[in-house]
């Protein structure tokens, strides 16, 4: 499932998507996140319990600032959290 974190407002679309079927829950994009946008909670399609990553109820409204730093002026994305994730399962929608 994709799991889509974010909003949209005149000037966009602001969404972080989690493809959760490819989340470890191995929360290392959890850890390369400096501005404590995203965590690890329990995955409610995991029988076994596991868990997989959000972005946190706090964030979900301002993640186009939260998340401007971390964006560059141009050229290739290089974002902490989409490089940590080994699996490919994080992608922005902007
Ligand atoms: S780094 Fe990727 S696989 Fe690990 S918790 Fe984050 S989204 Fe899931
Ligand atoms: S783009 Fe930066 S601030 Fe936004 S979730 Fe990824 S690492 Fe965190």
């Amino acid at each position: 499932m994709q799991a889509h974190y974010g909003y949209k407002d005149g000037s966009g679309d602001y969404f972080i998507i989690i493809d959760t079927d490819k989340c470890n829950g191995c929360g290392k994009c959890v850890n390369a996140c400096p501005y404590g946008v995203l965590e690890l909670i329990e995955d409610e399609f995991d029988i076994e319990g596991g868990l997989m990553a959000a972005v946190t109820e706090e964030q979900r409204k301002k993640i186009k600032y939260s998340c401007g730093p971390c964006k560059p002026v141009s050229g290739e994305r290089r974002l902490p959290c989409v490089l940590a994730c080994e699996p490919k399962a994080i992608t922005h929608s902007w």
